[in-house]
């Protein structure tokens, strides 16, 4: 397909202008979250326009519901260097803007003579909202906008029930997803020849100059040296998804909520910046399957993993406000604490509650969590010190690379309860069983816990969370480590009475 295309591409270039001063027409590719070239429906449509194509990165915080946070700019900043990269070798390069959006559209479009701008949708709520905007305005110009869906197996929503209406329970959309179709893996290649360019290419700034890596405080610490463990863009997408499937995916379904193993796949922040495309994964995982019938019980459970993403884009689009506003506004009453101490400790990793602060520091150093560990501290943050979500929300929206409108807000509520398809708000996660449970030997623990295995093995005594709580700060490496800021009991019966005490209905 891409071979006929490539040798076809001179012929279909359209006319160019005997004016040596007439711009030819062109056409736009605006990058967003879809920062890759693989299977991405945008690059097919631009290539088989025959225009020359401009690709474009527009960095413009006002264009969505939030700006980006602290980690996720870092993120950005090396995936917009690897898309350069990418399209460089095919002869292209990235151009980079700051600003209004439509402002610069505009401006390039007059410059350039571009006819056609291709777009992924974010379906971000104020985002599409201004797409819209954009595509009304610019038609009346003559220029036409294309959005695809470049990130998601199906459109928020798409899928429905029976009587036409959203899904708000996970399990049934996800049946309907896979009955429908939509979990079938149908890709395309990366193109691997030189793309048409425009004849004079529009002004860029550099990468740098958006200042989106300024991680080193006014202290001179560089707060962002733990994230070597990442290779942002979509070669290292592709990377870590090889090497999952080859040595870890395999585990997914027994030990995906042991953080002390390698069983989930960190593809997060890739899909989240659109590195990856979902069908390109459930691909992957087809051949895999293909190869290795045994992995059946392990790729099931992978993609409906991967429908969690999509469901919460659903609730996303029947909440625009999901990161403010209580899903079940039955939840609007509840009577948070909100002590500024307690969230300090526990954005410090310093409750006490040795996985709740491995899984804070493990958030501090690399802008990850694991996906058991952030439930535990979720629920340790919202119903133990009764801080109100969007507090924890926000402070993980800020520090997480894979931060996501729709996963981290959907997540959160689901935690405190609020949310569609929530946990019931009576489920409190027991920080010192789920320790035991999910990282029995420590291991994870020791990892983000000074000392924490010398701790928990030099002693044949303390065989469990609640004699380490015992015995801390009798050994030497441990004397910092604070005791618990509450008592578990106390705190589980507490929450329970605030969350019984609302006074609306569920
Ligand atoms: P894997 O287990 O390998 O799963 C593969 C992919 O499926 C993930 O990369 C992700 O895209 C998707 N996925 C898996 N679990 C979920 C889930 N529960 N909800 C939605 N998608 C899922 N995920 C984010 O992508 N961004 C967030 O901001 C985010 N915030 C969260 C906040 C809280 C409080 C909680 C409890 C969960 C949050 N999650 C978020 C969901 C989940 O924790 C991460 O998607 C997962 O840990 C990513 O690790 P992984 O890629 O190794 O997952």
């Amino acid at each position: 397909h891409w071979q006929a295309l490539s040798e076809n591409i001179p012929s279909m270039m359209q006319k160019q202008p005997n004016n040596d001063t007439e711009m030819p027409a062109a056409c736009m590719i605006w990058f967003r979250f879809d920062l890759r070239i693989d299977d991405h429906d945008g690059v097919s449509a631009a290539l088989v326009s025959g225009l020359p194509i401009i690709p474009v990165y527009i960095f413009d915080e006002n264009s969505s519901t939030r700006p980006l946070g602290a980690a996720s700019k870092w993120w950005l900043h090396h995936s917009l260097k690897a898309l350069d990269k990418s399209l460089r070798k095919l002869g292209t390069r990235l151009i980079i803007r700051c600003g209004d959006s439509q402002s610069e559209l505009r401006d390039l479009c007059i410059k350039y003579n571009v006819k056609t701008i291709i777009y992924s949708h974010t379906f971000d709520p104020k985002s599409e909202k201004l797409d819209a905007e954009i595509a009304r305005d610019f038609h009346s110009a003559g220029i036409s906008l294309k959005g695809f869906n470049t990130s998601f197996l199906c459109l928020p929503n798409q899928v429905r029930t029976k009587s036409g209406d959203p899904f708000r329970m996970f399990t049934p959309f996800y049946r309907a997803m896979v009955a429908e179709g939509f979990c079938d893996a149908n890709i395309f290649d990366a193109p691997n020849f030189k793309w048409p360019v425009p004849k004079v290419w529009p002004q860029s700034q550099s990468i740098e100059s958006l200042g989106l890596n300024n991680t080193v405080t006014v202290s001179g610490k560089n707060w962002a040296q733990g994230f070597h463990v990442w290779a942002p863009g979509e070669l290292g997408a592709r990377q870590r998804l090889d090497i999952y499937v080859e040595n870890s995916l395999k585990l997914y379904a027994d030990y995906r909520d042991r953080p002390d193993i390698e069983a989930t796949s960190k593809l997060s922040p890739h899909l989240r910046f659109g590195e990856i495309s979902p069908h390109r994964i459930l691909h992957e995982l087809d051949k895999a399957l293909f190869h290795y019938p045994d992995l059946q019980g392990p790729v099931e459970k992978f993609r409906s993993e991967l429908a969690w993403r999509e469901f919460s884009y659903g609730l996303l689009a029947q909440q625009p406000r999901l990161n403010e506003e209580n899903f079940k506004s039955g939840y609007d009453s509840i009577k948070w604490h909100n002590n500024s101490s307690d969230f300090k400790a526990w954005k410090a990793g310093l409750t006490g509650y040795t996985l709740v602060d491995a899984g804070m520091r493990e958030l501090w150093q690399t802008g990850f969590m694991h996906n058991r560990v952030r439930m535990v501290a979720a629920s340790f943050l919202i119903k133990h010190l009764l801080v109100d979500w969007r507090w924890g929300e926000a402070w993980f929206w800020d520090c997480l690379v894979d931060a996501d409108p729709a996963n981290n807000a959907a997540s959160w509520q689901w935690v405190a309860g609020s949310g569609a398809d929530a946990s019931p708000y009576f489920r409190i996660f027991n920080p010192i069983t789920q320790a035991e449970k999910f990282d029995p030997k420590g291991l994870y623990r020791n990892k983000y816990i000074q000392g924490f295995t010398t701790l928990s093995t030099k002693d044949n005594h303390i065989k469990s969370e609640a004699d380490l709580f015992d015995n801390i700060g009798k050994y030497g490496n441990n004397s910092h480590y604070p005791q618990p800021i509450i008592d578990h009991s106390f705190a589980r019966q507490r929450a329970l009475t605030a969350f019984d005490d609302r006074d609306s209905e569920l």
